[in-house]
């Protein structure tokens, strides 16, 4: 059973119809358990995928601020090999990447066939604080939209497994999470007026999110709403979601595998006929 919520066609979202707080009726310590096993197997099908070198997977992280990307991305380190393995994580444009169409500096960080890339925010942000602080206008996002998924299309088309992960948290916990960070002094470094600035516009980030997720979504490059709200269980959805993704692979790379190790064999019994092993 999958935990997370799948969107893979054009819809009308309203993130208030998905819980925040949903824990798949686990309790903590199975939820642990079970991303943990997901983690061995995570770790078995991004080592088939490196070395098969036929596709590659993007993972796209979203969310509200404290909803959650850093910790999610620490998490599945802890599963996965740095080899074929990176983040990029996506700032305020520089003037450089304000001189190009908004794809350009997504597109330079694309995984290529075997890597890994886990987007860190991602192309999303361009229909997300940019509408909500109104840089671009409703109908330039409209097309933003119809452009996303023609990219998307392109990537999944060149053998990219998509996977988008919406981080979903409450307005609460968003809050909570706020005044936690000023009372951990050792983070002191994460505290910024500008996070207390942007929460008043939640619900305006809501919309966009809404709009986002429901017209960019595809069989190939889906949304999983992910209950975000207990630290958890966001981990088991999205390592889920990305061994759920992956594992339909798992046959086409090991025969990929055994047929390069076959060659290998073959070579190297013709060389062995040229060259003999010499006696000891
Ligand atoms: P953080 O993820 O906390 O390091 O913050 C990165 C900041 O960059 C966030 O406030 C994002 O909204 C902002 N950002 C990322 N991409 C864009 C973009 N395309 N346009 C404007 N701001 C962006
Ligand atoms: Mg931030």
């Amino acid at each position: 059973m999958a935990y997370g919520k799948r969107i893979e066609s054009s819809q009308k979202i309203n993130l208030k119809d998905y819980d925040a707080d949903d824990d798949g009726g686990l309790d903590k310590e199975a939820g642990i358990a079970k991303a943990t096993a997901l983690g061995k197997e995570l770790d078995e099908l991004q080592d088939l995928m490196f070395f098969a070198g036929q596709h590659s997977l993007l993972l796209v992280l979203q969310g509200m601020d404290t909803s959650g990307k850093d910790g999610t991305i620490r998490f599945l380190f802890q599963n996965l090999s740095g080899q074929g393995c990176r983040v990029a994580p996506f700032k305020v444009p520089t003037p450089e990447e304000l001189g190009h169409d908004f794809l350009w500096r997504v597109h330079m960080q694309t995984p290529k066939k075997g890597q890994m890339v886990i987007f860190n925010r991602s192309h999303y942000e361009d229909v997300l604080v940019v509408r909500v602080h109104k840089i671009v206008s409703d109908e330039t996002c409209k097309e933003r939209y119809e452009l996303i998924n023609r990219f998307e299309q392109l990537l999944a088309r060149n053998n990219t497994i998509i996977v988008k992960c919406y981080l979903h948290i409450t307005n609460e916990e968003q809050e909570n999470r706020l005044l936690d960070r000023e009372k951990e002094v050792e983070k002191s470094w994460k505290l910024s007026v500008g996070d207390w600035k942007e929460r008043e516009l939640w619900e305006n980030y809501e919309l966009a999110y809404e709009d986002a997720i429901g017209n960019c979504a595809h069989k190939d490059a889906p949304w999983i709403i992910v209950p975000a709200n207990r630290k958890w269980f966001r981990n088991l959805v999205v390592i889920e979601a990305i061994v759920d993704a992956l594992r339909p692979y798992r046959k086409v790379w090991t025969e990929h595998l055994e047929k390069i190790g076959e060659t290998a064999k073959m070579e190297l019994a013709e060389y062995r006929k040229l060259k003999p092993l010499r006696k000891k």
